[in-house]
């Protein structure tokens, strides 16, 4: 396979395992992330990896303006003179200032995707999700296969990431694509997960002051996952006894015998509400 796709793209550069570096050469699966995407000539679009541009080339020729971040340099000055109405910022985009970059190009509006490395989606999606000033109004990124089940809860489980999926936004599993898509081939299969942002007023908080307790909530109940949200709570709230919780959870219409992978948005923000009710929470 690594042969075949070396003939395929002869000016295919050595990948570096160490940023992540698996190019998607399946032009139906470009063609199927940028359809997902919806990108019209109104959209400002950012891209984090572009490599050697693959998905980029589609990107800059539908969009209003393409913005790219690519911390391999090579790379990265490889493409930045082929792609019109299109900026390239050399750079991590965990270490560089996201919200200067994004303020000096206009982008107050834009819609993120990208083909990440595996190895950050976990830091890229807190990243745009949790800042409000960088949050984008749409995300199309390609992801492990698992990694977008779990976030889809496809197998009715959620994690502290879905939760905080399901609070910013609507997250899709829109396409899954073969590892043979790919070169080098991964040693797994991928999925464009699709998270449409709720605008600022269909969050379930007003205020950051609700929005961390109801976190601060989350963490503490998947704290150990072996372990039942009871248990978790008694741990994490060392002064409040098992009554105490046993009483919220009973208002708040939960089961207490759960782990807390069992419980959706709304269960939270009803144990969340209890707390506040009962003067435990302001
Ligand atoms: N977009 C290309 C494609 O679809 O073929 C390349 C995707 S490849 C999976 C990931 C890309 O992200 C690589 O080009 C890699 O150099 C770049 N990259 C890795 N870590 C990065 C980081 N922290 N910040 C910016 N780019 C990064």
């Amino acid at each position: 396979m690594r042969e075949n796709n070396q003939q395929f793209n002869n000016s295919m550069p050595i990948p570096k395992k160490s940023l992540g570096q698996n190019f998607l050469l399946d032009q139906k699966a470009l063609d199927l992330i940028c359809s997902v995407a919806e990108i019209s000539a109104k959209d400002n679009v950012f891209e984090i990896g572009p490599g050697t541009g693959n998905l980029s080339v589609l990107l800059a020729l539908k969009s209003k303006k393409l913005l790219m971040i690519e911390k391999d340099e090579q790379l990265a000055n490889r493409l930045k003179s082929h792609l019109k109405n299109s900026v390239m910022v050399v750079g991590d985009v965990l270490e560089v200032n996201l919200v200067e970059i994004l303020k000096a190009n206009d982008f107050s509006k834009y819609k993120l995707v990208a083909n990440i490395p595996y190895y950050i989606t976990g830091r890229i999606l807190r990243l745009f999700l949790e800042n409000d000033v960088l949050r984008p109004e749409l995300m199309v990124l390609l992801v492990q296969k698992e990694v977008a089940e779990r976030i889809c809860k496809k197998d009715g489980r959620a994690s502290i990431m879905s939760i905080s999926i399901d609070y910013y936004g609507r997250p899709e599993l829109a396409g899954i694509i073969s590892r043979e898509s790919f070169f080098p081939v991964p040693a797994v299969d991928s999925a464009i997960l699709k998270i449409k942002m709720k605008k600022p007023t269909e969050l379930l908080h007003l205020t950051l002051k609700e929005r961390s307790d109801f976190f601060r909530l989350v963490r503490i109940g998947f704290a150990s996952r072996r372990k039942t949200l009871l248990n978790n709570f008694l741990s994490g709230f060392p002064k409040q006894d098992k009554n105490f919780w046993l009483e919220v959870f009973k208002q708040a219409e939960i089961d207490s015998s759960l782990r807390a992978e069992r419980l959706a948005l709304a269960d939270w923000e009803r144990i969340r509400l209890v707390l506040v009710k009962n003067g435990f929470l302001s």
